[in-house]
């Protein structure tokens, strides 16, 4: 019921107008016509009650004329008000005449002119700067002291300057009142504007990013589902948030005892060994990027891991996400051609070994008198078999690094096995090449420290085979030392050909001989220093490298100071 009344009201006042300025005018005049009809019509009725009502009133006719004409009057007004053809101010401007002529015949020309009624002319001034335009109220200014002179003659008395100069000053109050209306009213609709422009335009931004967003997502959905390997995204709190159909199809578990399960619980499954599910609850639950992938057993396959934190648009990690990829086939192959290299090693090793002995054998005359010619052939037989072994023993340690099947044997050992191996090994063959090997152990060391004496006497071995390979004239030293109270190790140093800068960097990849006639002639394929890496890398250790073209090269070994516990202590020599 409200709501009617409230809808008849505003539709009786509403015009239609583009102009803001004049749509308001003109709501302000149809509220004006309104309310004196109203007020006309209700006095009317008073009046029309208390006749019937049997009251001696006596009621002059002009009063009903009056009001009726009134009545017409602001209906007229009305519709002309309304009607969007004819100018809003023609309307309000004739309406405010008319009030100034009415108001002539409202009192007295005395009373008008100078006395009680005099009041009533400031109405159109005030009116005329709302309803028309702010400097219309001097106008309606100048009407009223005109009118009030035309009374003033009328009726015979004196002019009222005083009154005029008041109704200028009314018209100037109302003029700065309207104005500053006005212009906080445009201000306030230029904000609304704005405001509606940005409101706009933030819902246009949010659509097209909602609708970007949207079809993003389905994109994702959809890569995600394509995807042939498994992934699994966890939150923070080690939850499964997202998978695909690969992962459901790999780890051969239903969707819902993956999707909102703990990683943990997903893991613990018969079909994973129990070490399996350490590694892959260690390296996916980190909040870091696996550095390379792992590989574990679930069930038949052998599944290959690798997780990376996934990160919000500042950086701070959110979650996990896992990639796991069906390994089966090539760790079945890997393994097979491990086997192969291992047996096929294995296989050459004895009957190398053999052929080592027997040449041996037959060199030293043990099989009778050879010849100086029939020496030599032996001679080079053992030469050749013994590289020939060495090869092969290169490629099965490579084989085994590459399985990760190396295995290390750490026990107590006297740092002096080193060098007395060293020596026993390559003593003749520098000697044959004329050069001196020397080897010193610095008085810092202890006796004895924790190692794998197999590996480090490979290490340095191999490393003054080469220097006595690349030395012509000059000697080769070598020098064990200890570093620190963490570290200890040696210096491998020959007065040789060095190595160029731009070498430096490729010598410790496998199979990679530089290049140069000399080199090849040296023989071997380029594993030596790949090796002699990976085994000092996985003692953990390291190796640096020094070198001078034309002056020779030292590689350096640093490794971890371990010494014996007291009960471990082999036997002082
Ligand atoms: P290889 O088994 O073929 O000798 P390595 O990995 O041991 O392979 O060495 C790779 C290359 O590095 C060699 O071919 C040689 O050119 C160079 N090199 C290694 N040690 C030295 C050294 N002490 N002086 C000069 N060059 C060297």
């Amino acid at each position: 019921m409200r709501v009617n009344v409230q809808k008849l009201v505003s539709s009786l006042i509403d015009v239609s107008a583009t102009d803001p300025d004049d749509k308001r005018r003109r709501k302000l005049l149809s509220i004006l016509l309104l309310g004196i009809a109203a007020s006309t019509f209700l006095m009317l009725l008073v009046l029309v009650v208390l006749v019937l009502a049997g009251n001696n009133l006596e009621i002059d006719g002009a009063v009903w004329i009056g009001a009726t004409a009134l009545l017409f009057g602001c209906s007229a007004f009305y519709w002309s008000n309304r009607n969007p053809a004819i100018p809003g101010w023609v309307t309000s401007g004739v309406f405010l005449l008319f009030l100034m002529v009415l108001f002539m015949f409202g009192d007295t020309p005395e009373q008008l002119a100078g006395g009680r009624s005099l009041f009533v002319f400031t109405i159109p001034i005030i009116m005329a700067s709302i309803l028309l335009f702010p400097a219309a109220s001097f106008i309606f200014a100048g009407f009223s002291a005109f009118e009030i002179w035309y009374l003033a003659v009328q009726a015979g008395t004196l002019y009222n300057t005083f009154a005029a100069i008041g109704f200028f000053l009314v018209g100037l109050a109302s003029w700065l009142s309207a104005r500053n209306m006005e212009q906080a009213l445009r201000e306030v609709r230029t904000i609304n504007k704005e405001l509606d422009q940005r409101v706009a335009d933030r819902t246009r931004e949010l659509s097209e990013a909602l609708t970007r967003e949207s079809e993003q997502a389905s994109q994702r959905q959809a890569i995600l589902q394509g995807i042939a390997d498994g992934v699994m995204v966890m939150d923070t709190r080690g939850m499964v948030i997202l998978t695909n159909p690969a992962l459901i199809r790999l780890l051969e578990l239903p969707l819902d005892k993956i999707l909102n399960k703990n990683l943990a619980e997903v893991v613990r499954s018969p079909k994973v060994e129990p070490e399996d599910q350490e590694m892959i609850l260690r390296s996916v639950g980190y909040n870091q990027a696996t550095l390379a992938p792992i590989r574990v057993k679930w069930g038949v396959r052998t599944l290959s891991v690798i997780s990376a934190p996934v990160r919000d648009q500042k950086g701070r990690a959110i979650g996990n996400v896992a990639v796991m990829r069906d390994f089966t086939r090539e760790a079945e192959v890997e393994q097979m051609k491990n086997a192969f290299v291992a047996m096929v090693s294995h296989e050459l090793r004895t009957p190398l070994n053999a052929i080592l002995g027997y040449s041996e054998m037959l060199r030293d005359g043990f099989y009778g008198a050879v010849n100086e010619k029939q020496a030599n052939a032996a001679e080079r037989i053992l030469n050749n078999s013994s590289r020939l072994l060495n090869i092969v023993s290169d490629l099965l340690d490579q084989a085994r690094i590459e399985a990760g099947k190396l295995k290390f044997d750490y026990k107590p050992f006297h740092v002096s096995d080193l060098t007395d191996n060293l020596h026993s090994v390559m003593d003749k063959i520098a000697r044959d090449k004329g050069l001196e090997l020397t080897s010193r152990i610095d008085a810092n060391m202890p006796g004895q420290l924790v190692g794998d004496t197999h590996r480090l006497q490979q290490v340095l071995v191999n490393l003054v085979n080469n220097a006595v390979k690349f030395t012509d004239k000059g000697s080769v030293d070598v020098y064990i030392y200890k570093v620190n109270e963490q570290h200890w190790g040696f210096d491998v140093t020959d007065t040789g050909q060095g190595i160029a800068l731009d070498d430096q960097k490729h010598i410790f990849d496998p199979f990679r001989q530089l290049e140069g006639t000399v080199t090849r002639s040296h023989g071997g394929i380029g594993l030596g220093l790949a090796i002699v890496k990976r085994l000092v890398e996985l003692m953990g250790g390291q190796i640096f490298l020094k070198s001078i073209v034309g002056q020779g090269s030292t590689f350096t070994i640093i490794l971890p100071f371990e010494l014996p516990r007291k009960e471990e202590k082999e036997g002082e020599k």
